[in-house]
């Protein structure tokens, strides 16, 4: 598998690989060019050779409140991939928290390095040095390529760290419930009712995510039609919420009323695009668009679309609840907000006339605008 760093530092959204001559042109531009152009606030390397550690820590925004983003670790192809991932990876969680409405800014921390690795403590324990060097203005979690036990070793190191056993917990029926809540919100605009009763919904992945979400559909009345690559988590669904499975590679044909894309990003892509025949595309998946331009397609079309980082916010609500001292309940209530948070993205589009996902980039920037121009003021 490759690791899936975007073509630029310009978008948000899309994700095509980085040629070695985009790659090599960044660094001609400049290192400090590079962090200022979506205004980092701070970059930090540190390497410690006899823990086997190299790992850059991102701080993208802080104006809401501590930076707070997972810790990837991945075989980068060299080490200007890795700040260049860890750069675009921080400033979307910047905007994923501005939009949920969390007072928490955007960071990422990347570790370069095999994700296999046995010999884990030593590496964990050094990010944890790193992160604790930072005293606050980063907190971390797990991401692709650590997991929960990763998260006890820098744990030894530092108290800014979320997402441990027995914490927070499985973000999945978090993220499931907020994706469920837009998809609401986006039917309420393309059908004037919020209903999700009789409308056929097709689910690609039925994963940790996507077979919660199928609950929540299923016990609306929606009608669900699912793939996975493993033929067990469809026959789960198919056997539990009365779902139709189908082929991988058929799911974008389906004759639907909804999309969620709950495996993989990339798939509104230019040949999935031409096959879907639904009004809404509303699912889990990160990084939804393959390029800009898919989203642009989607609105020329007709198609709403709800943007990615905006509707799978539960996650980040889940973990949010170790950071603020939330209950389950507060938690839930803070997912269900997603509904509203939809429909003023949408309502944005509308009278703007633009695409959805810029729509909600447009919302993330104001919510940060303002709370920088209140912080001014107060100083
Ligand atoms: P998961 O790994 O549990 O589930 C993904 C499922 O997709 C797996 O069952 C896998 O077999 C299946 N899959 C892979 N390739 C497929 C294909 N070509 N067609 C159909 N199915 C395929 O992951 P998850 O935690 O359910 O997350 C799903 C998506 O949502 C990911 O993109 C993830 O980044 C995103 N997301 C998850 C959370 C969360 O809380 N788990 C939060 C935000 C975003």
């Amino acid at each position: 598998m490759k690791a899936q760093v975007k073509s630029s530092e310009s978008s948000l959204h899309g994700g095509s690989t980085p040629s070695r001559a985009e790659i090599t042109k960044s660094l001609d531009d400049g290192l400090f060019e590079l962090i200022g152009e979506h205004r980092h606030e701070q970059v930090s390397i540190w390497h410690d050779p006899d823990a086997g550690y190299r790992g850059i820590i991102a701080i993208h925004n802080t104006t809401l409140g501590p930076a707070l983003g997972g810790t990837r670790m991945w075989t980068y192809e060299n080490d200007l991939e890795a700040l260049i991932d860890v750069l675009r990876l921080s400033r979307g969680m910047t905007y994923k928290a501005a939009v949920a409405g969390l007072n928490l800014g955007g960071g990422k921390s990347v570790i370069v390095g095999d994700p296999n690795e046995t010999d884990r403590g030593p590496i964990f324990r050094a990010h944890g040095r790193h992160v604790q060097s930072l005293s606050g203005r980063y907190i971390t979690a797990e991401d692709v390529g650590t997991s929960t036990s990763d998260m006890e070793f820098i744990r030894e190191e530092t108290e800014y760290v979320v997402g441990l056993a027995g914490r927070s917990g499985d973000p999945s029926p978090m993220t499931a419930l907020g994706v469920y809540r837009g998809m609401k919100a986006c039917a309420q605009v393309a059908y004037g009712s919020d209903s999700l009763a009789g409308k056929t919904v097709t689910v690609q992945g039925c994963g940790h995510v996507g077979y919660y979400l199928c609950k929540h559909l299923y016990e609306e009345g929606a009608k669900l039609v699912v793939s996975d690559i493993d033929d067990r988590k469809v026959k789960q669904v198919v056997d539990e919420f009365r779902a139709t499975g189908v082929a991988p590679d058929d799911i974008y044909a389906v004759d639907a009323d909804i999309f969620a894309p709950c495996a993989l990003g990339a798939v509104v892509n230019d040949d999935s695009i031409t096959l879907l025949k639904v009004d809404i595309v509303a699912g889990a998946a990160n990084n939804q668009l393959d390029e800009e331009r898919h989203g642009d397609a989607l609105h020329e079309r007709g198609i709403i679309y709800a943007p990615d980082y905006a509707i799978n916010a539960g996650g980040l609500i889940n973990v949010n609840a170790e950071v603020e001292g939330w209950d389950l309940e507060r938690s839930r209530q803070k997912a269900s907000e997603i509904y509203a948070t939809i429909l003023r993205v949408l309502q944005i589009a509308s009278d703007a006339g633009i695409p959805s996902y810029r729509a909600a980039d447009r919302l993330a920037g104001e919510r940060i605008a303002e709370a920088a121009a209140a912080k001014q003021g107060v100083a």
